[in-house]
């Protein structure tokens, strides 16, 4: 990882044009043209060429047009397209390659004729550069580090995860089970362990941790018992960051201390008994995870003072 792969996610805003090189830099469209034209890039006459330098001012107005040197001359009709550009816009190109074009490469190079003939750059604003990752365009670290860890969908939902009033060794697990890091089959799979396929919960499915923590009955149970107990509706979402993406406060800021602490207890639960059946090869029944839910709740909730008659009801 370095410049090539940072500069991958930003964009060249050409003005002047004298700061960004035509063939080799990313400003029009997804990749440089030199990816885009391979075949045209091979003819052209001068590889490193700015973007200026591809354009040729004209007449007493200073319009440039675009020079862009390819081994022969362009045709009438690639004139015709050139030239309409330049009348507007004060400039226009010239791209010059060492030879014609062969038929082969024609398709090539009219696609390329025609994107260059809708792009002028403005003269007047100097270069800039802009960040993909973000709608602004401006540099975002958070959006760098989601790119790099493959992750770009979450929005990391940390404000459940930290702020809650849980036990700290709690948060971290929830913080790894965001990142995908425990050790589901699914992940153990990733490291090269062999074991058989299945969900030590419900013995179906294929462990994943969306599954276990999530869609397997005896999750969906627990998280299916804290709707209702609450007097809300819900759709099981896809994954772990979504459900947890909106949780916190959701009940309103005065309101949601102890529902904050709802989704970390319940994949506390979870996990606890994955390792009781995994490690001690005991069971819990889905009524004894339950209770185990609402006494973790209830304890937890007790040593920050947050007690409410829902909270004895869920005990009970
Ligand atoms: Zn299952």
């Amino acid at each position: 990882m370095g410049w090539e792969d940072f500069s991958k996610n930003c964009q060249f805003v050409v003005g002047l044009g004298n700061r960004v090189r035509f063939w080799q830099d990313g400003w029009y469209g997804d990749q440089p043209f030199q990816l885009a034209f391979p075949r045209l890039y091979g003819i052209a006459i001068d590889k490193e060429v700015s973007v200026e330098a591809s354009l040729s001012r004209q007449g007493a107005e200073d319009r440039r047009i675009w020079n862009v040197r390819f081994i022969r001359e362009f045709n009438d009709w690639e004139m015709d397209d050139l030239s309409r550009q330049g009348a507007e816009d004060r400039r226009i190109w010239n791209v010059r390659f060492i030879r014609e074009f062969n038929d082969w490469e024609m398709d090539e190079g009219l696609h390329f004729l025609r994107i260059l003939g809708a792009k002028i750059p403005p003269m007047d604003v100097g270069d800039r550069m802009r960040w993909k990752l973000k709608p602004n365009g401006d540099f975002d670290i958070r959006s760098y580090y989601n790119k790099l860890r493959g992750s770009p969908s979450i929005v990391f939902p940390w404000k459940v995860i930290w702020k809650a009033k849980a036990p700290r060794r709690v948060s971290f697990f929830v913080w790894c089970v965001v990142w995908n890091k425990i050790l589901t089959g699914d992940n153990m799979r990733l490291r090269k362990l062999v074991f058989v396929d299945w969900c030590i919960m419900c013995r179906h499915c294929g462990e994943t941790v969306d599954h276990l923590l999530l869609h397997c009955e005896m999750a969906y149970r627990l998280w299916s018992f804290v709707f209702i107990t609450f007097g809300l509706s819900w759709v099981v979402p896809r994954s772990i960051p979504d459900l947890l993406f909106g949780w916190w406060n959701w009940l309103g800021k005065y309101s949601s201390q102890i529902w904050n602490l709802v989704p970390l207890c319940i994949l506390w639960c979870i996990w606890k008994e994955w390792n009781r059946r995994t490690f001690e090869d005991l069971d819990s029944s889905s009524d004894q995870m339950l209770a185990s839910f609402s006494g973790t709740l209830f304890d937890w909730s007790r040593a920050w003072g947050l007690t409410t008659s829902l909270l004895y009801d869920l005990h009970a």
